[in-house]
């Protein structure tokens, strides 16, 4: 998502105009009052430089959205994804969670496509792994978001 959601200012005190590359529209996003501190750390760059940039790890390593409360009307739909996979009429088939490998879907031919040329790959660095996905994907036929 770190590519799909950018921050363009803040407006205040922990409150950003953020925007979707992709679509080009805006929306306002507060970090929620209980996720102030945890907002500061910025170990997320480091464990994933491409995660969106509301995306934290808090204590129990858990991933966590700091502006949950505020959170844009795609997350609400979608939550926060790694990869977004789209059909040929662009609607939303499939995706892989922000900070993880887990893929969902409810598309029996991409289930099957995924189990047989994605799931276990031996890739180990992320960046690798996502590059591979989306090629293996959009082969296929799929469209991909990262
Ligand atoms: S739900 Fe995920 S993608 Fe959306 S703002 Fe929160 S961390 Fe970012």
């Amino acid at each position: 998502m770190g590519e799909i959601i950018e921050i363009h200012e803040e407006l205040e005190c922990r409150t950003f105009r953020i925007g979707f590359s992709v679509t080009g529209e805006e929306r306002i996003v507060s970090i929620d009052p209980d996720k102030q501190e945890l907002f500061c750390s910025q170990e997320i760059r480091t464990l994933r430089p491409m995660a969106c940039p509301f995306l934290r790890q808090d204590g129990n390593n858990k991933f966590v959205c700091s502006v949950h409360m505020s959170r844009p009307e795609l997350c609400r739909q979608y939550f926060c994804y790694r990869i977004l996979v789209l059909d040929t009429e662009k609607n939303r088939i499939g995706r892989v969670n922000d900070a993880s490998r887990y893929f969902t879907t409810s598309d029996e031919n991409l289930r099957r496509l995924w189990n047989q040329e994605i799931a276990g790959i031996p890739i180990q660095k992320e960046d690798d792994w996502e590059e591979y996905v989306e090629q293996t994907l959009t082969r296929a036929g799929y469209l991909v978001e990262r």
